[in-house]
């Protein structure tokens, strides 16, 4: 099955109106301060309370604003093109935790999805956070990593909605919930593995997500994620209690 073309991307676009995804101002998919906001430099944002077992968490914004309002419009709303300035976010995140994880060589990677439902894949036509975690491979291929791609995650049952649940009901919520297919076991071994997702909050499911690699022989070393829930936007990048809906 093909992914939507740039040049479907292009007519989706012009359909949907020329405005800026991040703050609806009129022109291109992105305006220049939008687009900035995901060229930003990525941080490690930890939640507080830390679930057991989260990788090194790294995202570049906080789920607020624009990129909130970026992320639901390629995920909700078919702005696909913004799949590309979504990944330059990933890659940054990814870059930085792989950058500090142990091991000879930093710069063979392997992204894997935290695994969506499959009924809201079908309902969306899309799998955005495949797509951005690919475009996101392909930003860090051309500084030199050699990078797969790999949809390793499965879920055991879905979980609940997250939103509205505090941190130790997501994490109980989630928990047990994926496991690694087992044809991915041997491509993940003794790699550099780096867990993808769009936004974190409590960390729940990023960690239990981590769990189910190591249940399987791989050693998560990182979470990259586009955005943390902040509740002091202006601190982001400090170590915060990060709240709100998501995972
Ligand atoms: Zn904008």
């Amino acid at each position: 099955m093909g992914w939507p073309s740039d040049l479907a991307d292009a007519c989706a676009d012009l359909f949907l109106g020329g405005c800026c995804a991040g703050c609806t101002a009129p022109g291109r998919l992105l305006c220049a301060d939008c687009d900035a906001v995901l060229h930003g430099r990525a941080r490690v944002a930890w939640p507080d309370p830390v679930p057991d077992g989260l990788p090194l968490p790294a995202s570049v914004g906080a789920y607020d604003g624009p990129v909130r309002a970026i992320l639901l419009a390629h995920k909700e709303h078919a702005r696909y093109g913004l799949h590309r300035p979504l990944g330059q976010a990933l890659a940054a995140a990814a870059a930085l935790v792989a950058g500090r994880a142990e091991g000879p060589d930093i710069r063979s990677v392997v992204l894997v999805p935290v695994p969506s439902r499959a009924a809201v894949v079908r309902a969306r036509g899309h799998d955005p956070l495949l797509r951005m975690t690919r475009a996101a491979a392909v930003r860090l291929r051309a500084h030199g990593y050699r990078v797969d791609v790999l949809p390793a995650l499965r879920q055991n049952w879905p979980p609940e909605d997250q939103a509205g649940l505090g941190s130790e009901a997501r994490a109980r919520n989630v928990a047990g919930a994926f496991a690694v297919w087992p044809r991915s076991e041997r491509l993940l071994a003794g790699r550099r593995v780096v867990v993808t997702d769009d936004i974190v909050t409590t960390g729940a499911t990023a960690a239990e997500a981590a769990r189910a690699l190591r249940t399987a022989g791989a050693a998560p070393c990182g979470l990259a994620t586009v955005a943390a829930t902040a509740r002091w936007m202006s601190d982001f990048g400090r170590r915060l209690p990060i709240l709100g809906s998501g995972g």
